[in-house]
């Protein structure tokens, strides 16, 4: 599969990525966490990268490209790909379309997940995530809490609270989501790439999907 997936902070883009990539090994690739491993590994990325997602706004768009185009050429893209949370802005949009065709990659869809702001809201405040870069377990302290209050099932991490997840900077990426995401929906829709899911099951969306693609080949 080689996919887009469109969605508000807290619509479940990164879950579905996950279960679409259990389907067929096609690599989940999430910059939201690239961006996360390197500040926390204190690169140059991670340096540039970290005030602007504290904020809750985006990182420019020349440097998420240069991250991008390096991600999109290994190996491990060549079987299929998932992108959750790229691209972001027309502008990252029409330069991921340039490279797609200098690489020769056509891709199959954009998979739009809409989900009602409330429960959008309601998801990203009781979301918690693994701090260790290299497991980023998504929990909820309602839905999903881990086993041990505050530690990682999968890896023993430390589980807490993103920096990007206090009010004030979800309510920012909200409307930097309105502002500057939401119009890669028409971009997507001229190009007769679109499928939008207003499903809150995951397991619905991923049959979308699935169906989508299969009737497609
Ligand atoms: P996410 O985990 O996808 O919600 O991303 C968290 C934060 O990383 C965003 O609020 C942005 O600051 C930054 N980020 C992730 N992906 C992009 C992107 N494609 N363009 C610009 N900034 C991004």
């Amino acid at each position: 599969m080689k996919l887009v997936i469109l969605g508000a902070p807290g619509a479940g883009k990164g879950t579905i990525a996950k279960l679409l990539s259990a389907v067929d090994g096609s690599v989940q690739i999430s910059t939201g966490d690239i961006l996360r491993g390197a500040i926390e590994a204190g690169s140059e990325l991670g340096r540039r990268a970290q005030a602007y997602m504290n904020r809750g706004e985006l990182v420019p768009d020349a440097l998420m490209m240069e991250v991008m185009e390096a991600r999109l050429q290994q190996a491990d893209c060549e079987n299929g790909f998932l992108l959750d949370g790229f691209p972001r802005t027309i502008p990252q949009a029409q330069a991921l379309h340039q490279l797609f065709d200098k690489l020769g990659i056509a891709l199959d869809c954009a998979l739009n997940i809409e989900v009602p702001r409330q429960v959008v809201l309601e998801r990203l405040t009781t979301r918690r995530t693994c701090e260790n870069p290299a497991c980023q377990e998504i929990y909820n302290i309602k839905s999903k809490p881990p086993a041990r209050e505050g530690v990682c099932d999968q890896c023993g991490g430390t589980v807490a609270q993103r920096d990007d997840e206090t009010e004030a900077a979800i309510s920012r990426r909200l409307q930097t989501y309105a502002e500057k995401t939401a119009p890669l929906v028409g971009f997507y829709r001229q190009r007769g790439l679109l499928l939008t899911t207003r499903s809150t099951s995951s397991e619905e969306v991923v049959e979308a999907v699935t169906g989508r693609l299969g009737s497609a080949r």
